[in-house]
């Protein structure tokens, strides 16, 4: 059965990058963005501007990888979503496990975050995981639904069926190490019951798998029913190994 959830992969490109790679990247992957898949980089803050330049017309759209929960005013170092929607962002990160661990944000804070981006008119891509200890102790799945459950509190039914999930184990994050397929799939369609359960319209809520994913393993993860696509960190800062995880998502 074909799926009713367009796939999307979304390059996380964290704090690498600068003007003359980013100039090569998306060169590297413009003339290679499949039909019938959408596909977004998130470049560091300062580069937001000039990426919007470089994708025009190349079928790739661009995101933030935080935001602040706040309008504007005296907070030094954010940045507000109508920011990133004046510069050209579309989507927007939140809850990256990276900005929960060295960040300190906590369920409320990334719910908060989540609700900015919707007003504004952003796409928020939450991202959940658990981590080692708490897979080995036996809860992950309770985990990530508090997770997800205390953003469908803070947003309510109708405006959570428009945010984008990305399940990210953070033992996957970097590592080398990816899920497997099923356990990708175990979670993915817990968290699309408990949404379903909520009462929100989860067969239309996309689920991304991240974790280590690469061209080698993108097939196998995109052939599940529940994983809607891919959330790249490392392999997205190449273009060839990025846009052969796009064309698996085609493909799919
Ligand atoms: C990420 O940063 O969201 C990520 C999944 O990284 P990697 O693909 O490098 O594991």
């Amino acid at each position: 059965m074909l799926s009713v959830r367009k796939k999307l992969v979304v390059g996380n490109w964290k704090m690498n990058g600068g003007q003359s790679q980013n100039a090569a990247l998306i060169d590297g992957v413009r003339g290679s963005v499949p039909e019938g898949v959408d596909v977004v980089v998130c470049p560091p803050y300062p580069y937001l501007a000039q990426v919007k330049t470089l994708v025009a017309g190349a079928g790739v759209g661009l995101g933030a990888q935080d935001l602040s929960p706040r309008k504007g005013g005296a907070f030094t170092g954010d940045v507000a979503a109508s920011m990133l929607l004046d510069v050209g962002c579309e989507w927007v990160l939140v809850g990256h496990s990276e900005r929960r661990t060295l960040h300190g944000e906590d369920n409320r804070l990334v719910a908060e975050k989540v609700a900015a981006a919707l007003d504004a008119g952003l796409t928020p891509i939450l991202c959940v995981g658990e981590t080692l200890d708490e897979r080995d102790g036996g809860r992950a799945e309770a985990v990530v639904s508090a997770q997800v459950a205390a953003v469908v509190d803070v947003l309510g039914l109708v405006a959570m069926a428009k945010v984008v999930v990305a399940y990210e184990p953070v033992w996957a994050i970097g590592t080398g190490r990816t899920a497997t397929p099923e356990q990708a799939e175990v979670m993915h369609a817990c968290i699309r019951e408990g949404l379903r359960v909520a009462g929100v319209a989860a067969d239309g809520v996309r689920i991304l798998y991240g974790g280590s994913v690469t061209a080698a393993n993108a097939a196998s993860l995109f052939a599940m029913p529940d994983i809607d696509g891919a959330l790249v960190g490392g392999a997205s800062l190449v273009a060839d190994g990025f846009s052969s995880i796009c064309a698996a998502a085609a493909a799919s």
